[in-house]
Parts: C-alpha cells; structure tokens; sequence
C-alpha cells in the first residue's frame, strides 16, 4: 500500500526546544502524526513502546549522542528511516551518520520548505519500498502457484489412463506420462529427451506426430486419429494436436492415444454376427425374389391384376432386402478387412470423368446438373484399389444427385492439397442439420424429414465409404447448411 502521511509515524529528536517544536508543528500541518523526545535515550524509550516510519534525529545532544542513538535505532529495526539534523559545522558527522545507516540529513538551521522536502522524500522512499515488497510477494506467490499448477499437471498426467505426449518442434519428445510408454509396451523408467522415433516404432504414427510438431498441420480439423495395432490382438488409437504459440507458431505437438482393443472385439463380433445372418438370409431371399419374378412373368393367366399388384409390391420390397443385405455384407467384409483391395495406379480424374459420365443420365432425368472440375495440373497417379474408390465416389455422387432438388447443381472438384488429393462432392441439395450431421456415417442411420420421407434407402451407404476411405488411409468430412447443401470431403494420400 502506498504510504501517505496519516499512515506514517515521525518522531523528532532535538534538545533544542524551538527545533522541536517548529519541525513537529510543520510536520502536523503535513498531515502527519508526529511526537518528539528531547534527548537520545527518551527517544529510544518511546521508540520501544511505539514504532516510528521517519525519524528526525539530531547529531548533537547532551548524554548518549546522536550517531550512538542512530546506531542502536538500526541495530532494532533496519527499515525505519533516521534523518540527521547537523550544525553547519558538522559535516563530517553528517557523513559518519551517512555511513551508519542514516537516509538523509538536513542541515540546521532550516527553512519549513527544507524540512517538508526531506520528509516528502523519505516518504517517497517508504512508498518504493512497500512497491517493491508487494511485488516482491506477488512473484513469491505466483512461483508458489505456478509449482503447485506443474505438480498437479504432473500428478494428473501420471494417473490419466489416457497416454499423453508432448514434442517440441524439433520433434523431441519433452513429457510422456506413465500410459504412453505402458500402451507402447516401452520401459516404465524410460525418460523424455529423446526423439519421437526412439518411442514411437509405428512408421506412420512417428510421421504424422513429426509432421504435426513441424508445423505442418495448423488447421486441427485436417488431422485424422490414428490406428494402429502393436500385436496380433492388441488395437490402438492416437490423435495428435499442434501446441501453438501466440503468433500462431507452432511449438511442438501433443498426442493422446487409447486401447480400443474392447471395442474392436465388440464390433468384429457384431460384424461376425451381422455377416452370420445376412449370409443365411440372402439365399432364401433370392430364391423367393426370383419366384416372385417367375409367377409375375409366367401369365398363365391364374393370377388376377390385384394379385399382380401384391405381389409386384412382394417383389419390390424382396429387392429392397436384398440391397440392404448385399450392402451389409459388404460393410462387413470391409469392416473385417477381408476385402481384397488390389492396389495399383489410378488416375482419379479419369475415374471420376467415368462415374460422372454414367451418373449424367440420372441428373439429367431430375433437370440437375453435373460437373466435374479438374486440376489445372493433371495429378500424378495415386496408388489405390480402383473399385474402392469407384465405390467411394459413386455412392458420394448418388446420394448428392438423390438429396438434391430437381434443378439443382452437384459440382465434383478435385485438387492437390499437400501430400493428399482431396475431392469434394457438393451439393446444392436439401443440406443436412447439425444434429445428424456427427451420425450419418454411423450404419443405418437416416435422415427422415418432410423431404427424404419418400426416398427408399439402406442407411449404410456413408458407413460403408467412411471405411474405404479410412482402409486406403484418408478421411473424410462432411458440411453442411439444410437448405442450401451439403459438402462431402475426402482426402486420401497421393
Ligand atoms: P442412404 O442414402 O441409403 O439413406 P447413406 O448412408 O448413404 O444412406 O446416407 C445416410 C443419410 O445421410 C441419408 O439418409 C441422407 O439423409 C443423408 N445424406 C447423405 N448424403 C446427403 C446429401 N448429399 N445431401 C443431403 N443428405 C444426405
């Protein structure tokens, strides 16, 4: 707190009488609670009943003498401020004082202005003090915190089942908690320090976090999680995040990773469970479809129209079924990764060129137009699974050209964007809210509203090219606004 004149105490010590009294009325009318003591030793009486800021103290007085008198009033207490009266003649007193500790002196006799100077000094040299201890303390205090905040992180980050780890932009890893190295099966006692390699043995892994730390991932929405497997039977998942400075700078990168070894079991035996009965069901399906199919072809003049009408209907819904199992089975097989991919060169624009030609009809038929815009550059070829991605981008395409109003524009776009090649499929369609949008890659998951009531479909379709995609390596993300479209997404890397 800053000093000011009622929070201070003044105690003037002089033998001589009008000395006394001119400096304490002077110092009164300062505002500022003063006494007096007419000699040394009645000063340092009071001085230990009662604790003085300033004291002015005369040099020369008869019994202990005032240099004796400042000595002691030091030896007490260090930080009260002893002003020394001296005589004309007494310079050198003046600078023995100086050497023992006095703060300033001010030479007798003196004006009113003179002694209001010193004191408004002193004062000001009180205010600094209490400054610098307040901010003295403040910095104490926040070191306190900031060692409390590092413990508790430290205890957190210890006891989190979640592996954490963090790089600098060197790509050296600079904190790995006890899960990390426990989920990588790496020695409990190995210390950060090190390069992110030397604990990372996942080629793919090391460089996405090598990548991210370097900065090359700024926009947090880009960066796909990461799985990975360690053994046969054991599954893993890791995000990473840039760590950005104030500038935006990238200082490193931070990365969780999770056993999903539960959760892949769950969903392999519920894929096993699924591909079991869609697999009993497709045989007897086919067999009454085709039935179906011969009654209605045979015209043997046994069925009537309303008969025929039933059983169209019959035949309709079988093929339905049909659909959704084949479409099951094939989620299935790629979720089990089972599917063969045969990976090879592609020319995506080429693939594009073809699917957008034979989708051309169908927009056609709904007054809608379809365009492809191709790289000024052509693209180098990718390698990938052609019919993946002709599964990718025909089932993108249909549901824009399905979702999208008569009259209405799919543009298919295609551009390099660093080491990926990201195709965008947008519509100006009837858009999707945000409450669906996190849940149409889930498997069967529709949208039913006013607009797509009418319109027949499995749900499986978007499940079935988020795994494609995440099997060649890519990923995907969906925008969306209702009413003025949906844009779909896919990077995959070149
Ligand atoms: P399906 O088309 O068989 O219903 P999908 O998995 O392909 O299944 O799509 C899931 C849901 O996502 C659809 O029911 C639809 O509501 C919504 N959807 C997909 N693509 C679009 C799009 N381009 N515009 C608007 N909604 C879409």
């Amino acid at each position: 707190m800053p000093a000011s004149l009622n929070d201070l105490c003044i105690l003037v010590v002089d033998d001589e009488e009008s000395i006394r009294e001119g400096s304490k009325r002077i110092i009164a009318k300062m505002g500022c609670p003063v006494d007096t003591a007419d000699c040394g030793d009645t000063a340092l009486e009071i001085m230990a009943a009662k604790r003085y800021d300033i004291v002015l103290l005369d040099m020369k007085m008869p019994g202990t003498d005032g240099l004796e008198v400042l000595r002691r009033i030091k030896a007490r207490d260090e930080s009260i401020l002893v002003i020394v009266i001296t005589g004309f003649a007494t310079v050198e007193v003046a600078i023995e004082a100086m050497k023992t500790g006095a703060y300033d002196f001010i030479p007798k006799p003196f004006e009113p202005d003179q002694l209001r100077i010193v004191i408004n000094r002193a004062m000001e040299k009180i205010r600094l003090t209490q400054e610098a201890e307040r901010l003295e303390r403040e910095r104490r205090q926040t070191l306190l915190d900031l060692g409390m905040e590092k413990s508790r992180i430290a205890t957190i980050l210890k006891v989190l089942p979640v592996g954490v780890m963090v790089t600098n932009s060197q790509g050296q890893v600079v904190l790995i908690n006890p899960a990390f190295l426990n989920l990588l099966g790496l020695d409990p006692q190995k210390r950060p320090g090190e390069h992110v390699s030397t604990y990372i043995s996942d080629a793919g892994l090391c460089q996405l976090i090598l990548d991210i730390s370097r900065g090359q991932h700024l926009d947090y929405e880009d960066i796909p999680a990461y799985e990975f497997s360690i053994s046969e039977d054991r599954f893993l998942i890791a995000r990473g995040r840039p760590v950005l400075g104030d500038r935006n700078e990238c200082l490193g990168a931070v990365a969780d990773l999770v056993d999903i070894t539960a959760m892949k079991v769950l969903d392999r035996l519920k894929s096993e469970f699924v591909a079991n009965v869609s697999h009993e069901l497709r045989s007897p399906l086919s067999t009454i479809h085709e039935q179906l199919a011969y009654v209605l072809n045979a015209q043997t003049g046994q069925v009537s129209a309303d008969d025929q009408h039933i059983l169209a209907r019959a035949k309709e819904k079988t093929q339905g079924l049909i659909s959704l199992i084949s479409d099951l089975l094939d989620l299935s097989r790629i979720e089990a990764g089972t599917v063969c991919q045969e990976i090879k060169p592609v020319h995506l624009e080429q693939l594009l060129r073809s699917i957008v030609d034979f989708m051309e009809s169908r927009a056609k038929s709904k007054n809608q137009t379809l365009r492809l815009e191709l790289p000024d550059d052509p693209l180098p070829p990718m390698k990938a699974d052609p019919l993946a991605l002709e599964s990718i981008f025909g089932n993108l395409i249909t549901n824009a050209v399905t979702y999208t109003q008569e009259g209405g524009e799919i543009i298919v776009k295609i551009e390099l964007a660093g080491l990926h090649v990201r195709t965008t499929v947008q519509d100006n369609g009837f858009g999707i809210e945000a409450k669906h949008l996190d849940h149409v890659f889930e498997r069967f998951y529709r949208v039913k509203n006013e607009k797509t009531r009418f319109i027949t479909g499995t749900g499986l379709g978007l499940p079935i090219v988020k795994n494609l995609v995440e099997s060649l390596n890519g990923f995907i993300t969906v925008e969306s606004t209702p009413g003025e479209g949906t844009t779909f997404t896919v990077s995959l890397p070149t």
